[in-house]
C-alpha cells in the first residue's frame, strides 16, 4: 500500500498524458507555451477569480505577493506554527518578522480570536507594524476567512491565503484560493493538485497587482524587455508542467469527490477508535491528509508501528511546530508558548490518501486500531 499512490492515476490518463507531452515536444514552446495560459484560464474559472498566475512552486506563489506588496523589514506578518516551513520562510526572505498565533483545536487553522489578540499586542508594543496574515488550509480545509477577513479589515491587513493543500477545498460556494488579497497553491506531486515536478499558482481579483506579480514572476520586467522595472524573481511555470496539469485537472473535480468518499469511509470506520477530524459544516476539505489524533505520543508510536507491520505506511505533519525550529531561533520563541501546536504535533499522524483508495483498503486500515 502507498501513502499516496500517483501510479493508478497515472495509469488512468496514460494516453492522455503521452498526447499532452508529445504535443509540447513538437510546438517546442518549453517556457510559457500555449499549455500555460490554457491552465490559468481553466483554473481562474475554477476557482471563480478574475486571475491566475502560474509559478514555478507554492513557495513563490506565497513569496510573489509579500514583495509586490513591499512587506519587509519592521512588518509582522501573522501566521501558524503548525505548518510547512515554506508559510513562513517567504515572511522572513523579505526580511518582515513571523509573528506565530496559536491553531484552533478542532480545526488545526489558524484561531481567529488568538489572532485578534496578537495583533493588537503587536500594536501595544509599538516595534513592529501588523502588516499581513498568511493563513493556511491545512489538510486540505479553509482556514476560518469569514472571521479572518473581518479582522483584516479592522486592522486594514492585507491576507494571503497559504492553499497549497487547500485547493479544490471550499467554504459554501467559495472555493479555496479566492479568500483574501491573493491565495497561493503549490503542484507539487503529493498535493490533491500535483504536477510531475515543482509548480505553484496565484489566484487574486486586484487588477493592478496581477500585473505587478506577473513582472516578478519574469525578474520584475515592465513593459520594455529590457528596462526592468523591479527585483524579481525567475518563476515561470514550465510548459511540460502546465500540460501534464491540464491532464490531470480533467479529472480532478471528480477526485474531489473520490477523495471524499475515501475521508467518509475513514471517519466512519475509526468511529470510537481514534479522534478523527471535524470538517465544520458548510466547509469542503480536499482531504490533502488525512489525520488523526492519538491520546499521546507514545499512543501514537504504537499504532504507527503496528500499521507498519500490517504494510500501511502513515506520516507525521508536523512533528515540530515552526517556533521550536532552529530557522526561526531567533525569533525567541519558547516551548510552551503554542500549547495546541506543541500537543497536536507530538499526538497527530496521518493515514494513507488517495482518490483511488477502495473501502477495503481503508477497512484493512481501520481495523488495525
Ligand atoms: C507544500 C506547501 C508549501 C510549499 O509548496 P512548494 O510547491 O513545495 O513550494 C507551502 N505551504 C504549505 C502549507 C505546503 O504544504
Amino acid at each position: 500500500m502507498q501513502f499516496i499512490d500517483l501510479a493508478k492515476q497515472q495509469s488512468l490518463i496514460k494516453d492522455k498524458l503521452d498526447e499532452r507531452i508529445q504535443a509540447v515536444l513538437s510546438h517546442g514552446k518549453y517556457i510559457m507555451g500555449p499549455e500555460v495560459t490554457e491552465l490559468e484560464d481553466k483554473l481562474k474559472t475554477f476557482v471563480g477569480t478574475k486571475h491566475c498566475l502560474s509559478c514555478s512552486s507554492g513557495t513563490d506563489a506565497l513569496l510573489i505577493p509579500l514583495m509586490a506588496w513591499g512587506v519587509g523589514p519592521g512588518d509582522a506578518v501573522l501566521t501558524t506554527p503548525f505548518t510547512f516551513v515554506a508559510t513562513a520562510e517567504v515572511v522572513q526572505l523579505v526580511g518582515a518578522t513571523p509573528v506565530f498565533v496559536d491553531i484552533d483545536r478542532e480545526t488545526f487553522n489558524i484561531d481567529p480570536q488568538k489572532l485578534e489578540e496578537a495583533i493588537k499586542q503587536i500594536i501595544s508594543q509599538g516595534k513592529l507594524t501588523p502588516k499581513v496574515i498568511i493563513p493556511v488550509d491545512l489538510f486540505g480545509l479553509p482556514a476560518d476567512y469569514p472571521q479572518i477577513e473581518a479582522i483584516a479589515k479592522k486592522y486594514n491587513l492585507l491576507v494571503l491565503e497559504d492553499a497549497a493543500q487547500g485547493f479544490g477545498g471550499a467554504i459554501g460556494n467559495s472555493k479555496a484560493c479566492s479568500f483574501g488579497h491573493a491565495g497561493a497553491t503549490s503542484f507539487f506531486p503529493a498535493k490533491p493538485l500535483g504536477c510531475y515536478g515543482d509548480g505553484g499558482a496565484l489566484f487574486t481579483n486586484d487588477d493592478n497587482m496581477i500585473e505587478i506579480f506577473q513582472s516578478i514572476r519574469v525578474h520584475g520586467m515592465g513593459s520594455d524587455k529590457y528596462d526592468n522595472v523591479r527585483v524579481g524573481l525567475n518563476a515561470r511555470l514550465d510548459t511540460f508542467q502546465a500540460a501534464i496539469l491540464l491532464e490531470k485537472f480533467a479529472c480532478f473535480p471528480n477526485e474531489i469527490e473520490l477523495r471524499n468518499k475515501v475521508a467518509s469511509w475513514y471517519t466512519e470506520k475509526l468511529k470510537g477508535k481514534i479522534e478523527t477530524p471535524i470538517i465544520p459544516e458548510n466547509y469542503t476539505s480536499v482531504w490533502a491528509q488525512y489525520s488523526v489524533v492519538a491520546e499521546s505520543a507514545q499512543r501514537r508510536a504504537e499504532l504507527q508501528q503496528k500499521l507498519k507491520e500490517k504494510g500501511v505506511p502513515t506520516a507525521v505533519y508536523y512533528p515540530k511546530p515552526l517556533h521550536l525550529q532552529t530557522a526561526f531561533k531567533h525569533l525567541g520563541y519558547k516551548s510552551g508558548d503554542f500549547p495546541i501546536s506543541e500537543a497536536i504535533s507530538e499526538r497527530i499522524f496521518s493515514l494513507p490518501m488517495h482518490p483511488y483508495l477502495c473501502e477495503e483498503e481503508v477497512e484493512h486500515i481501520s481495523k488495525q486500531f
